[in-house]
């Protein structure tokens, strides 16, 4: 094995519901405590972070990779969604990665599929806002993911700040037994959070997409030096993107970190949260603001 290499063993590939339970099922039965890392696959440093930090905490880990269509709506980039197939399952071998479950689309939604599982209230608002259905496709592939993959924890990205919390609630709300880790964004170093969707932006829009990051830091730092007037710091937020060349804001504020309501005053916990078109490119970001 060359300096530097962390494994060359390729991971199982599996492709039926079957062959993938029964390899985490016998992972579980010699005692090893199973990680599983849910992705749409054309994975960057963000997915490898949550795959690394799976491996260190876990014996087996199980990579998904699934464009699901249910969480897209009509006139998103289903069709053109990234999908590198080989390039993802050689990142896979590269973070020592045991299994990939690969399932076919009419695996995951056969046609006589009928059932769909939704988070009220907690998916109407922000992204649910914006995008109609949305979670209930992101929700309903999960929690078939989990009864798939049944892994001792899981791991998701602050990145979707939303979506995990929509996921710990039906994880709570329906009682699985799956532990939930969330781990921090990764950035480029420019502040730009990681994205599958970032391989769309032209030069002009790469740089314009530095707008979200930071809005974030604006809200963080005028929260920091004493401004306490929320209204303000959101007008800035927002006009910060809209003045922005290519950036059109779907959002820009200062949420509850756990009901995601829009706070009136400053508590000790607060996240302000971005989307905004860049381009066509539709971009979201987070920051977690603490000890205000
Ligand atoms: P996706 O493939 O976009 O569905 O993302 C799969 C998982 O990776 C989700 O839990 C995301 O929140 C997480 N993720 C995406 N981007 C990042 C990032 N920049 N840093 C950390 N996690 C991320």
């Amino acid at each position: 094995m060359s300096q530097g290499t962390t494994s060359s063993t390729k991971p199982q590939v599996h492709a039926t519901v079957e062959a993938v339970r029964s390899a985490v099922l016998a992972a579980k039965r010699d005692g090893r405590r199973v990680g599983f890392v849910p992705t749409m696959g054309a994975l960057h440093a963000g997915h490898l972070s949550l795959i690394r930090i799976a491996r260190r905490e876990c014996d087996f880990v199980v990579v998904s990779i699934f464009v699901n269509p249910t969480q897209f709506g009509p006139h998103e980039d289903l069709s053109r969604y990234p999908r590198p197939l080989n390039a993802d399952l050689a990142m896979c071998t590269g973070e020592g990665v045991d299994a990939v479950y690969l399932p076919a689309t009419e695996t995951m939604y056969p046609p006589e599929f009928a059932t769909c599982v939704e988070v009220t209230g907690l998916s109407d608002v922000l992204e649910g806002a914006h995008r109609p259905g949305h979670f209930r496709g992101v929700t309903t592939v999960v929690l078939k993911l989990f009864q798939v993959v049944p892994a001792d924890v899981t791991y998701f990205g602050q990145k979707d700040y939303q979506q995990q919390t929509l996921i710990r609630r039906m994880v709570a709300d329906l009682n699985l037994p799956i532990e939930i880790r969330t781990c921090p964004t990764v950035r480029e170093s420019d502040g730009l959070a990681l994205s599958s969707r970032n391989v769309y932006l032209s030069a002009d829009e790469r740089q314009s997409a530095l707008a979200p990051s930071r809005c974030l830091k604006l809200a963080e730092d005028r929260l920091r030096g004493g401004d306490r007037d929320l209204p303000a710091i959101r007008r800035a937020m927002f006009d910060l993107l809209a003045a922005t060349p290519h950036v059109r804001p779907d959002y820009a504020t200062l949420i509850h970190p756990d009901t995601l309501e829009e706070v009136s005053h400053v508590l000790p916990t607060l996240v302000a949260v971005v989307a905004a078109r860049v381009g066509a490119t539709r971009l979201i970001d987070n920051q977690i603001i603490e000890g205000i």
